[in-house]
């Protein structure tokens, strides 16, 4: 059967009884066509889901006995941390909603010297809020119950310039020599955190992969062919949770969510 999850930005008390927001309830009533009594899984980003029944629905006012919460993991083992310079048109959007899926931990949206795209003074917020709002519908429909945090976009430069040089990092470039096929790319274990970049449409100009090596960035290429800064984006990812993360072979099953769509 498929359960509804839905996403509340608060607190959620078991055993209340919970209004949802008039987008929220828009979307129960008119499109899900839900009825008195159904069941719906509610979740806020806390690690937990609560198996939750609709009271009623009356018009596009909907309420939700809120029931019990279970702790139910779906994240990696590894903190995975996008840098992502900024793809033209709405290929953002797309990076956003599949890396949720994938597990990322966090994405820094990056304007670099090749970036085509420049964020208006006064834009960034917005831009962010959007892609946070992508975050938690992706995360609605994959079962996730932590969301992702989604950066306001800033300069490379000024990234680089804040976060040292500790730390596992690699910048994701057709010009690296081939990996090693070392399962754990020269780390003893696997790491728990680690970052990794992805140029725009033009790549990184030499200066800034100067910039990421000093700063601890390990090179690592992707096959022998020049992908799509989007395509980059999820391959990187894919690749770095099968050699760390959730993908590994072995890594042992965890609760698959109950609503794929
Ligand atoms: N003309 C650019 C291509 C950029 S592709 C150049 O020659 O550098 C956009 C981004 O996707 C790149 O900056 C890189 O981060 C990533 N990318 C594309 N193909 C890749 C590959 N084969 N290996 C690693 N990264 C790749």
């Amino acid at each position: 059967m498929r359960l509804t999850r839905l996403y509340v930005d608060g607190p959620l008390a078991s055993g209340g009884l919970l209004q949802l927001p008039a987008a929220a309830a828009t979307h129960v009533a008119r499109v899900l066509r839900a009825r008195d009594g159904d069941p719906v899984v509610l979740f806020n980003g806390d690690g937990r889901e609560y198996e939750s029944r609709i009271e009623t629905v009356r018009g596009t006012r909907v309420a939700v006995a809120v029931g019990a919460a279970h702790a139910v993991d779906r994240e990696s083992p590894v903190a995975l941390t996008l840098l992502q310079c900024l793809p033209r048109g709405d290929r953002m959007d797309w990076i956003v909603q599949k890396a949720a899926e994938l597990g990322v931990t966090r994405i820094v949206p990056l304007v670099s010297r090749r970036s085509v795209v420049k964020i208006a003074a006064g834009q960034a917020d917005s831009k962010a809020a959007h892609w946070r709002a992508i975050a938690v519908a992706a995360c609605e429909q994959c079962g996730r119950n932590r969301i992702p945090t989604i950066d306001t976009p800033r300069g490379l430069d000024e990234h680089l310039g804040a976060i040292g040089s500790a730390g596992t990092r690699f910048v994701f470039d057709p010009d690296a020599v081939p990996y090693a096929a070392d399962a754990r790319c020269g780390h003893a274990a696997a790491p728990v955190a680690l970052d990794f970049a992805v140029g725009p449409e033009g790549g990184f100009d030499p200066q800034e992969l100067d910039g990421l090596r000093i700063a601890g960035f390990r090179g690592v290429r992707l096959g022998p062919r020049i992908l799509r800064t989007e395509t980059a984006a999820i391959t990187a990812l894919v690749w770095l949770q099968a050699r760390f993360g959730d993908l590994r072979d072995g890594e042992p099953a965890g609760p698959a969510a109950r609503d794929p769509r």
